[in-house]
């Protein structure tokens, strides 16, 4: 019996097992799917960073040798006022159709030149300018000031550009700084963010202006000469942002999208580009600052979804699917291979089952009892202890079933076996051999009296009415009780001894327990 009970735990613990380990590995294969996802991941969107951070600097370094060109573009143009004493407007609109701008340096607006005018000479300055075929020419705005400026070259002078004319951009405290910082340092310096005054209606882009100060070489030559006081005017060039944008951008168009701050900050008042359509924040970012010299601009650069997409591997997400569907298996292999064995065991515990235990009842049955019996005796035997044996019979069961069936025979014979078996001790063993037939074999009993206190006792349990699918039984049993070594030496002899002391009750008049007369 407890031997059962054990094998019956160990299949127990065994299909727990199964279920616990396919859990475990199953968590355990999907948390390292998820390392390695997380890896790949990771590597994956370290490479992405790094391919477009090599866009990114190429996309900047456009920009900033756009604006190299444009100065030695300037740079040029200052020559030709080097080279003549005063230079005209053939000669300067001659000189900047050489340069063909728009095929070799596109975004630029064109090239002026801003002269600078000292109060005293305005009203001839003005004059002069009329007189070569520009009467409505003047200095604008008209306001009183200690210094003007007009730009008076601004080639190509057709369309937009002709609203420039006479405009005095150091009027303009965005424009005359970077004027002032241009004289004072001899360099070219851009302005910070403008709208030109050639914008007017349409499209309104922001812009910004660069220029290079042009000096009187002579004055400049004498030894305590000052930089500001030799000024004559600037070469410049207007830039419209979005053209000027246009040309180096075009390249990078699909995969970034960029935005470009005037100074440090990132703040909407300073922003002077945005390539357009913004298309989605994919959080692949970078901050970039490019120095102009005299400025710093600040450029937001984002990779489009399209970008991010091109250059993803795809790893990450064929190591989630493998690992997941190997996870699966893996739990899946080990779960089977476990269900295997703790079936086998369940089957080959039911045929032990089927072999030791009546099926009925599943009381242990006569091959069982023997070998317990034999245990038992042997035991006995040893410690000069005594052993019982009871064998039960019940009276007239036969009309049970003749009146009933045989199913409410089945049913009463498995309650009496119930209550056999809860009325014994942990020790002992109650049996079935067939029919309405029982033995229980009790261990280490005192005396035959112990024996007849015990078998009066399971007597009075088999006798108490039993409760049957709506019927009420009642039925008695005859006992007949032998003891080792008092009626029998072995298992042979003890078994009919008891069987005999059976037949003695039955005769007796059945409902009673009889002792085996000694041998
Ligand atoms: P007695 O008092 O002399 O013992 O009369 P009885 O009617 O109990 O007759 P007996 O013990 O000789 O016969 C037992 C009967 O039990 C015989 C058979 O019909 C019935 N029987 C044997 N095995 C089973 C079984 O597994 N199920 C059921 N329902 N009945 C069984
Ligand atoms: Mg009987």
């Amino acid at each position: 019996m407890r031997q059962a009970e054990q094998r019956k735990r160990e299949i127990l613990t065994l299909f727990l097992a199964r279920d616990l380990l396919t859990i475990i590995t199953l968590i355990l294969a999907l948390f390292i799917t998820y390392k390695l996802w997380n890896t790949a991941r990771e590597t994956e969107s370290q490479t992405q960073y790094t391919s477009f951070y090599f866009r990114v600097r190429e996309s900047n370094n456009a920009i900033q040798q756009r604006l190299a060109i444009y100065e030695q573009v300037l740079h040029a143009t200052k020559g030709l006022f080097h080279a003549n004493k005063t230079v005209t407007r053939n000669q300067f609109r001659a000189f900047v159709e050489a340069l063909a701008l728009p095929q070799n340096y596109p975004g630029i607006q064109g090239i002026g030149f801003a002269l600078l005018i000292p109060p005293s000479g305005l009203e001839q300055h003005v004059k002069a300018v009329r007189a070569e075929g520009f009467p409505n020419y003047t200095v604008w705005p008209a306001k009183e000031r200690d210094v003007y400026t007009s730009i008076i070259f601004l080639e190509p002078f057709t369309g937009k550009n002709l609203r420039a004319f006479g405009y005095d951009m150091y009027s303009n405290p965005i424009r005359r700084e970077a004027m002032q910082q241009a004289f004072v340092t001899g360099q070219a310096a851009v302005t910070g963010k403008v709208k030109l005054v050639q914008e007017a209606g349409g499209e309104v882009q922001s812009g910004f202006l660069m220029y290079l100060p042009v000096y009187n070489e002579a004055a400049l030559q004498k030894p305590d000469a000052r930089r500001q006081d030799s000024v004559v005017g600037w070469v410049y060039a207007p830039f419209r942002m979005k053209d000027f944008m246009h040309g180096i951008n075009s390249a990078q168009a699909e995969d970034l999208d960029i935005a470009i701050y005037d100074g440090n900050d990132v703040s909407p008042e300073r922003l002077m580009f945005e390539s357009e359509p913004k298309r989605g924040s994919t959080g692949v970012e970078r901050i970039d600052r490019i120095d102009l010299g005299n400025r710093t601009w600040t450029v937001v650069t984002t990779a489009t979804p399209a970008f991010v997409q091109r250059i993803a591997s795809g790893q990450p997400r064929l190591i989630l699917h493998a690992g997941i569907s190997i996870s699966l298996m893996v739990a899946l292999l080990i779960w089977l291979f476990l269900d295997d064995r703790a079936r086998a065991l369940h089957a080959a515990h039911q045929a032990m089952q089927l072999a030791l235990y009546d099926a009925l009842t599943g009381l242990p049955n006569r091959k069982l009892l023997d070998e317990r019996l034999a245990v038992a005796l042997s035991h006995a035997k040893r410690s000069h202890s005594r052993a019982a044996l009871l064998f039960i019979d019940l009276d007239k069961f036969k009309p049970v079933n003749d009146n009933f069936g045989h199913a409410y025979g089945d049913l009463l014979l498995k309650e009496v076996a119930k209550r056999l078996r809860e009325n014994m001790r942990e020790s002992d063993t109650a049996s079935r051999l067939g029919g309405d037939e029982f033995v229980v074999l009790l261990l280490d009993v005192e005396s035959p009296q112990d024996v007849m206190l015990v078998a009066t006792k399971i007597l009075q349990h088999i006798n108490d009415p039993y409760e049957i699918a709506g019927h009420t039984f009642n039925i008695s049993a005859s006992i007949g009780a032998a003891l080792y070594p008092d009626h029998g030496s072995d298992s042979k002899t003890l078994m009919k001894s008891a069987d005999m002391a059976m037949y003695q009750a039955k005769d007796k008049g059945r409902a009673n327990v009889q002792l085996a007369p000694l041998e």
